[in-house]
């Protein structure tokens, strides 16, 4: 297929009766009721003025009523601005001005109604959608994602999980991520749509309840973010769970500490496995580590997947690590209305993914680090994500963040914050695991222990921007 247009057209037609969308206490819509709804959607946005082009904001809670807005302004021609729901209103007004917004479903309007239309001039080159990055280094970016982008990342997903296009309503996946961020949206709810499964959506996040969904709703396909499994893997409903039916477990969007990808390997049993990176400019994936590899490299991000090529450029003397650059049909080739950020992030045709990586001999990408988190003790480089993995595997530890700290010697200290379950930990066990498992100079000098959670976004990676401007570093 040229563009999603005709994925979802096709399904329509060829297994009108199979649930293409559930909203868990909500709706339930068949792929027949999808397209007829979406359609109508479409004919009701072209009724209030939307052209080819035109960007139509999509603002509410993930569910049925988000998949009709995303793909009315699809069929209509226009262009499906996803706006993260947990923005601020300052955050929410820069976005529909810097996406130019005419048409905003705004959370508690009703979707258009008019009479059914899909644009038939629609093809792979076209924008179809622009997803904002995380905002975790700065002002999220907005990323124009093309129908070939979007094809692309499908196949790539189904490539790596050994799936395809035939699996049908066989194919039943959890959505407990965000809709407006491109894991949930392309590598999920697309996914979905492009082998003609199911896509079951939970609105807002509940641990417990997802425990009961996996079961209830026959769930043989969830992805989720690092930080949602260190939850779930602890959730007392969990532990008496009878999960046999999960066949595919993903994880990604942040990093993992390799002592839970090994709780996830237990708990799940058979299942494969699989940690996806990626970003927004990737529309969704980049590497993913297959099941093979995952105990065994749990701290690799994997292979590059079919459609991309990567590439690694130097950032210091230091031969073995680089900045990870990627090209390919579901790489953006720019940002929208950015220019700056262009000319910073691509350079002759390569995407400067801001990841420090190492590749291996058999081609497996590790990611060090993010060049802005990376610490400089003194000349020394400190990856903070590989900090955080031991601590994490410390006793007592439930959650970690590893900053630098300005110090007038070293120009930067690694500081930890670290959470307990009960908010107090013995810092010399913690210190001792550290001793064993680290450099000296890697060792964490400044330890705050917190009973509370740690700042993440709706994608579950950690705010070090805000964590360290707010946290007031002691002595150890
Ligand atoms: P911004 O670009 O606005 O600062 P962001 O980079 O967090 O925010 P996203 O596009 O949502 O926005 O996230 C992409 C980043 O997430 C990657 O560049 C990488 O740093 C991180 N990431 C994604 N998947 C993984 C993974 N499996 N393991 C480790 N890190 C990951
Ligand atoms: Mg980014």
């Amino acid at each position: 297929p040229a563009t999603f247009i005709d994925v979802l057209r096709e399904r329509a037609a060829a297994q009108p009766d199979v649930e293409a969308v559930v909203e868990l206490g909500g709706r339930r819509l068949t792929y027949a009721e999808l397209w007829d709804a979406a359609a109508r959607v479409a004919g009701g946005l072209r009724a209030q003025g939307v052209a080819n082009g035109d960007r139509v904001s999509v603002r509410y809670a993930a569910g049925v009523d988000w998949v009709l807005g995303f793909w009315g302004t699809v069929l209509s021609g226009g262009i499906a601005v996803a706006v993260n729901t947990r923005s601020a209103e300052p955050e929410v007004a820069f976005v529909l001005e810097n996406a130019g917004v005419t048409l905003d479903l705004a959370p508690g309007t009703a979707l258009p109604d008019g009479e059914p239309y899909a644009v038939d001039t629609a093809t792979a080159g076209d924008v179809a959608a622009l997803f904002y990055t995380s905002g975790t280094t700065g002002r999220p970016k907005g990323v124009p994602t093309t129908h070939e982008a979007f094809v692309a990342n499908a196949e790539n997903m189904i490539r790596c999980s050994g799936l395809s296009r035939d699996v049908g309503a066989d194919y039943r996946t959890l959505i407990s991520v965000p809709l407006f961020h491109v894991t949930g949206c392309n590598s999920q709810l697309l996914v979905a749509t492009y082998v003609g499964g199911t896509s079951v959506i939970m609105p807002q996040l509940d641990v417990g309840a997802l425990v009961e969904v996996l079961v209830a709703e026959k769930i043989g396909y969830m992805v989720t973010v690092p930080a949602v499994y260190a939850l779930l893997l602890r959730h007392p409903a969990f532990v008496d769970a009878n999960v046999s039916g999960v066949r595919v477990v993903g994880y990604g969007g942040a990093p993992i500490a390799p002592s839970t990808v090994q709780e996830i390997q237990a708990a799940f049993g058979d299942a494969t496995v699989m940690n996806g990176y990626g970003m927004t400019e990737t529309a969704s994936l980049v590497t993913v580590l297959p099941d093979r590899d995952a105990v065994e490299h749990a701290d690799s991000v994997g292979y590059a997947v079919p459609s991309v090529d990567i590439g690694i450029v130097p950032i210091s003397d230091d031969p073995t690590i680089g900045e990870l650059v990627v090209r390919g049909a579901n790489v953006a080739t720019g940002y929208w209305e950015r220019p700056d950020a262009d000319a910073e992030t691509i350079v002759d045709g390569w995407l400067h993914t801001g990841d420090v990586v190492r590749v291996d001999d058999a081609g497996r990408v590790h990611i060090v680090d993010r060049i802005k988190d990376i610490i400089n003790r003194g000349g020394e480089n400190v990856s903070s994500i590989e900090v955080e993995a031991v601590l994490l595997s410390a006793p007592g530890v439930v959650d970690a963040a590893v900053v630098p700290v300005p110090d007038d010697v070293m120009g930067e200290k690694v500081g930890a914050l670290l959470v307990s379950e009960s908010g107090e930990l013995d810092l010399d066990a913690v210190l001792d695991h550290c001793r064993e498992n680290l450099a000296d100079f890697k060792i964490p000098q400044f330890a705050v222990v917190s009973g509370e959670t740690l700042p993440r976004n709706a994608g579950g990676k950690l705010l070090k921007k805000r964590i360290r401007e707010q946290v007031q570093w002691g002595d150890p």
